[in-house]
């Protein structure tokens, strides 16, 4: 028998009705594989969460009391509408309860100190995704599916890096496959949190924002999944992000570096390291809409296809910096970059594209707008003696920036596909800053100013990506 991993999303399980549809698609697939899920916390509540402890910290007792409240009535009204054995109704409610509390608890301690280490912030935010399991599990077993809750805290092992935690991969794949494969053997359908994991001694950590995706992704490699289903509420991954660009189209089919470019280059529906784990398994994912089972979604494989146009998707990430390094004296005086990038990473700042200036006296590259100040500072005391001499005159970062990234395999081999492209940002009178194109065969990056990027991506996607086989440059 087949085993299917299947995650669901936020909205996927933010209402009763959602869940209803969660346990509808469950229930159907259980029939005929093995079953592993994985689900979110319910939509919005990991955001509660983050807020109220941002707002313990900074002082205000009130916040967090009113979010527990907002938590209780949101989580109770799906147990409510959803459980109708009065025993699993209560055990749930006690259980969901039990949780409120800690995060009550912890709020009171993160307001006490005035601070929310990286640490307590990844205890707090891990309680969404433990609070919607049961209830999803206890709606399985009503519809007469055995399933059983557990927590990702005993499966995935990470390292202490909080808030975007690292993953060990050979303890967790062992955690994974002595705990869940005999329950998938005993035919249990386990519904196991996503987004979490824990340190080898047993603290929470989470694996960054939009994680989920990332643990169905590694439990679906670990159990040998035949397939890993990842439910949302978009009938696919599309050709841009559909609420920036109304016209977008689903993908019926992507590689797994097409769609790894476009998660790490802004694609929200993904997170970014989920087809890591699938890659050298050869495991398929099939993006699809728990609203709409019925649309066939995207599906990722490693086979890639070039399309006529080339140019599948076109993506954006906010919240970057462009950092320049610039000076005279720079050519010829060896190890600069070198030295620039070793201090970039000493920050433990990603480093999201490096871009070919207008001269060659200068270095230029992306990081997140969080870690700009930080970079700079960390540059200027590397390259101190050579700041003395004026060897290098500046470094400084630009936070007004995006970059606006179109992928699809075949970029490199293709001529004429980055004409195409600048042809449009040119029509739409958006100005390239920087540009990254060389280090894939599946993207073209390039850094724009903020107020540029909508229409940009607009251009981008009428005249390129649409018109793909027919448009010139
Ligand atoms: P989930 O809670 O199911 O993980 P997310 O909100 O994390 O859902 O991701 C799905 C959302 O990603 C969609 O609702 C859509 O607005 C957004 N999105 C951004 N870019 C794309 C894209 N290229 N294709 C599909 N959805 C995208
Ligand atoms: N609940 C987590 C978040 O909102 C993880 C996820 O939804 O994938 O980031
Ligand atoms: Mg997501």
């Amino acid at each position: 028998m087949a085993t299917l991993t299947m995650k669901f999303g936020g909205t996927s399980v933010g209402n009763a009705e959602a869940i209803a549809r969660v346990a509808d698609i469950v229930q159907e697939a259980a029939r005929e594989h093995r079953v592993l899920v994985v689900c979110s916390a319910m939509s919005g509540v990991t955001n509660l969460l983050i807020e109220a402890a941002q707002r313990a910290a900074a002082g205000d007792s009130a916040r967090y009391q009113v979010i527990a409240q907002e938590l209780r009535q949101k989580h109770e009204a799906a147990i409510r509408a959803l459980l109708t054995s009065d025993v699993e109704r209560i055990a749930i409610h006690d259980e969901v309860e039990a949780l409120i509390d800690e995060f009550e608890t912890l709020c009171y301690g993160i307001y006490v100190l005035r601070e929310a280490s990286p640490k307590a912030m990844d205890k707090v935010a891990s309680l969404g995704e433990r609070m919607s399991v049961p209830i999803v599990s206890a709606l399985l077993r009503q519809r007469g599916i055995p399933s059983c809750t557990v927590s990702a805290s005993r499966l995935i092992v990470t390292d202490d890096q909080f808030q975007n935690a690292g993953v060990l991969f050979e303890e967790s794949e062992a955690n994974v496959r002595r705990e869940l494969l005999p329950l998938l053997d005993q035919g249990l359908v386990p519904v196991v949190t996503g987004f979490i994991g824990a340190t080898r001694d047993g603290v929470v950590t989470t694996l960054g924002r939009g994680g989920s995706d990332y643990s169905a992704a590694l439990l679906g490699a670990y159990v040998d999944s035949d397939e890993v289903w990842i439910w949302t509420d978009v009938d696919g991954v599309m050709t841009a992000d559909p609420r920036l660009v109304p016209d977008a189209r689903v993908i019926p089919v992507l590689s797994y570096g097409e769609v790894g470019e476009m998660a790490y280059f802004g694609a929200k529906v993904l997170h970014s390291k989920t087809v890591q784990p699938l890659v050298e398994r050869n495991i398929p994912v099939r993006v699809k809409n728990t609203f709409n089972p019925q649309a066939e979604g995207t599906l990722i494989v490693r086979d890639e296809r070039e399309t006529p146009g080339t140019v599948k998707a076109v993506t954006a990430i906010r919240d970057v910096s462009l950092v320049t390094v610039a000076g005279r004296g720079m050519i010829g005086v060896p190890g600069i970059a070198a030295r620039t990038f070793s201090a970039v990473a000493k920050r433990q700042a990603n480093v999201l594209m490096i871009a070919q200036s207008s001269s060659e006296q200068s270095i230029c590259f992306v990081v997140p707008e969080a870690k700009s100040r930080e970079v700079v500072a960390a540059i200027q005391s590397e390259l101190e003696a050579e700041f003395g001499r004026q060897d290098i005159d500046r470094a400084w970062a630009d936070d007004d920036v995006e970059i606006i990234t179109v992928v699809g395999v075949g970029m490199l081999r293709k001529h004429g596909v980055a004409a195409r492209v600048f042809g449009a940002l040119g029509e739409a009178g958006v100005n390239i800053l920087a540009i990254a194109h060389g280090a894939s065969d599946y993207c073209v990056s390039m850094v724009v100013r903020s107020q540029d990027t909508e229409k940009g991506v607009r251009a981008i996607h009428r005249l390129v990506v649409l018109n793909g086989g027919g448009a010139k440059a």
